[in-house]
Parts: structure tokens; C-alpha cells; sequence
């Protein structure tokens, strides 16, 4: 950019401009910490917990004045923000994990792939014996959303990955209409080996493995926790009582708010669940902001 540009788009800044566009440059103002408080607008969207607003001008170049005649940009709001319901009461508080966890030798590993490198020669339950794969879970460490499933199933069980099926897909999906990306989230499960025919993980299974997530969860320290299914909710919260009964309520896991929501499986079984899905993981968008 010649000098007179240069000027031009700090004089805008300057003035207010959150974002100007001059002959296909975009620039925007980044909490005015840059060097020089100017940067190129890259269009990747910062992390979600990360610095820097989810933002996303969609300016394509055929939108672009060619003339210099400067426009600051209102951003579109996000589509997921239409029609989203209010946060909801309060519900449930859970003791802070880590105060359970002083006694635990899983309360002690110092990174997420320290947990996954034990979870991956743990033996304290028979699911070991079936296993091909350990599926510690996977993704941002610093996540602001971390969403929490039931247990991997022969998709995951054959990569090692958490969500790689089909419900995995409409997972990313979810997650995609949310704004927040599968890569910007940490996802994990209550147990880390499939359980046999993707039964539901027995009271005994998920107590030995709950220890790695609350450790997980005390290592990501995520702004937002989201319990996908019964199975999830009831570990999280140490409670056993229906998902109808649980959703809709900001419960909280030590500080941490945890929104209650279907499991995405459940959702390929019964899409009338769609919508009410669709509400709590809003809920739980808005809660990353608040
Ligand atoms: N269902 C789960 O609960 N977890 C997975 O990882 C995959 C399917």
C-alpha cells in the first residue's frame, strides 16, 4: 500500500471505522493492539475464546467500491442469533471437580496428551478388551465450547477419533450453524473405548473413565460445557433424571455453565429433536458471550 493509503485507512480507523474498504483492501481495526493498527482482513475467524470478535464481512470483490470512497461496514448479525431463545434459570451446580480430583492420579497429568496417553493404556474397565482404538477426545485446547458425548462408537472405535459418523456429521454441522467450528471446540466423551453393540456405558465403565474428563475439562477450561444426551448429562451432573427434565436450565459444573441438549444420534432417529437442539445449542452460544 503506497503512503497516501496507508494515511487515508488510519485517518478512517482513527475516526471510528471498525472496518473500510479501499480497492479491495479490507482492513480492520483488531482491538487496536496491532503494530501498526492496520492488518489485512485475513477472513479467518478468530477462535472462539480466543481474542478478537467472531466476525465475517462476507464482502465479496464484486462488492467492493473501486472508488475511494471509504464505507465503514455494519457486520450482518449471525444467522443463528434470529428468533434465539433467552438464556434460561438456573439449574443444577455440581462441585468443582477438582477438588474431587486431589486424591486422583488422573488429577495429576499436566496436559491434554499426557490424559490421552494414559487413556490409551488404561485397563480399569473391561471396555479395554474390546477396544481397537482409545478415543480421548479431540480438538482446540483452548476451546471456549466443549461438548461432551456418550462414547465412541465402531466409526470412532476403528480411528480414534471422537464423531467421525454420521452423527458426527450432523454434529458439525450444529457446530458449523453456530458459528463455532468443529476445530475451534474440544469434543470428548464420558467413556474413552466403545462399549460392546454401542450399549450405554454401565454405571461402573464410567466411573473408572470420568476421571480423564473432568481432568480434560480442568485442563481446556472452556467458557461453555454441552452435554449431548442422557448419558453425558447424567455423568456431568451426577444425576439421573430425564433429558426433558434437564434441558432448559444454565446448570453449572464448578463455574462453568453446561447446557443439557439431544444427543446428535438421537436427532438422526427423531428430527422433531432438531429444533429443540437447535434452541440449546443457541443458548449456549449466547452463553459463550456473556
Ligand atoms: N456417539 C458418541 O457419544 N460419541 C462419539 O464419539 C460418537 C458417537
Amino acid at each position: 500500500m503506497d503512503d497516501k493509503r496507508t494515511r487515508y485507512l488510519r485517518q478512517q480507523i482513527e475516526l471510528g471505522g471498525a472496518e473500510v474498504v479501499l480497492d479491495g483492501w479490507a482492513v480492520r481495526r483488531l482491538g487496536g493492539s496491532t503494530a501498526d493498527g492496520l492488518r489485512a482482513d485475513d477472513r479467518t475467524p478468530p477462535m472462539l475464546g480466543e481474542s478478537g470478535p467472531v466476525t465475517g464481512t462476507g464482502l465479496s470483490s464484486s462488492t467492493q467500491p473501486s472508488s475511494p470512497t471509504a464505507q465503514p461496514l455494519t457486520p450482518e448479525p449471525a444467522k443463528w442469533r434470529k428468533d434465539a431463545p433467552p438464556i434460561p434459570g438456573p439449574g443444577l451446580t455440581v462441585r468443582p471437580p477438582e477438588v474431587i480430583l486431589l486424591d486422583d492420579p488422573a488429577g495429576q497429568l499436566a496436559s491434554l496428551d499426557e490424559v490421552a496417553a494414559r487413556i490409551s493404556g488404561c485397563r480399569l474397565c473391561p471396555l479395554c478388551e474390546g477396544r481397537t482404538n482409545t478415543v480421548p477426545g479431540e480438538g482446540n485446547p483452548r476451546a471456549a465450547l466443549m461438548c461432551i458425548g456418550e462414547g465412541p462408537g465402531a466409526n470412532e472405535d476403528a480411528q480414534g477419533r471422537p464423531f467421525v459418523g454420521a452423527a458426527g456429521k450432523l454434529l458439525d454441522q450444529i457446530l458449523a450453524a453456530i458459528e463455532c467450528p468443529r476445530e475451534t471446540v474440544f469434543i470428548a466423551n464420558i467413556v474413552k473405548c466403545r462399549p460392546p453393540q454401542n450399549r450405554k456405558p454401565l454405571p461402573e465403565e464410567a466411573a473408572a473413565c470420568l476421571p480423564y474428563l473432568h481432568r480434560q475439562i480442568a485442563l481446556v477450561r472452556p467458557k461453555v460445557l454441552l452435554a449431548m444426551g442422557g448419558t453425558a448429562a447424567e455423568h456431568l451432573l451426577g444425576v439421573k433424571q430425564s433429558l426433558g427434565a434437564l434441558r432448559g436450565q444454565v446448570h453449572r459444573y464448578g463455574e462453568i455453565p453446561l447446557i443439557v441438549t439431544y444427543h446428535p444420534a438421537a436427532l438422526l432417529r427423531n428430527p422433531n429433536w432438531k429444533k429443540p437442539t437447535w434452541d440449546d445449542v443457541r443458548v449456549a452460544r449466547q452463553l459463550l458471550e456473556a
